[in-house]
């Protein structure tokens, strides 16, 4: 498949180039040119953006699959603050680095990787998996993103691989 990534504010291109490399695995990966976080999806209570506001903002975007990627705070119908939201079966992927610790932080470029694939898995059908290992497990907080691995486990594998095949890869 093939994914792009997409900035909606200013993001480290460091943190962006690391992504691209992470997720070949997943298919051809390329990045957009910096898009502004989208004002319809500002909310000034909470201080932050709704998730869905940047799937939305997406829509243009070439490619199977869109991952937004932005610092700023999102949050989603129900829940305070959400480390990334996607679309089930639809294209539509988006990750805050806001609250993955430190950019410097040992753990940081882990857990931004763990996030995308995470919400790329949900794209592809996948629902959250109670296997606190499996990168499909639903992360409360860090601790349970940094408990979990990376990788699909061999469940969510057999299930992400029907869709990816569908795309062709
Ligand atoms: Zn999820
Ligand atoms: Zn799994």
């Amino acid at each position: 498949m093939r994914i792009r990534i997409k900035p909606f504010g200013p993001v480290d291109p460091d943190v962006l180039d690391f992504l691209r490399t992470e997720l070949r695995d997943l298919g051809e990966v390329d990045a957009a040119p910096e898009a502004p976080l989208p004002a319809e999806g500002w909310n000034q209570k909470k201080g932050q953006y709704h998730a869905t506001s940047l799937h939305r903002e997406s829509r243009e975007e070439p490619g199977d699959r869109v991952l937004a990627v932005t610092i700023a705070d999102l949050y989603s119908d129900g829940l305070n603050f959400v480390f990334g939201a996607a679309t089930i079966y639809d294209r539509y992927a988006a990750i805050s680095l806001a609250r993955l610790g430190p950019r410097d932080g040992p753990r940081f470029r882990e857990r931004v990787v763990k996030e995308a694939i995470h919400e790329l898995g949900h794209t592809l059908g996948l629902d959250h998996d109670p296997d606190p290992r499996c990168v499909m497990h639903f992360s409360m907080n860090l601790a349970a993103t940094d408990a979990k691995g990376r990788g699909f486990c061999k469940r969510c594998a057999a299930a992400a691989e029907i869709t990816l095949r569908r795309l062709g890869t």
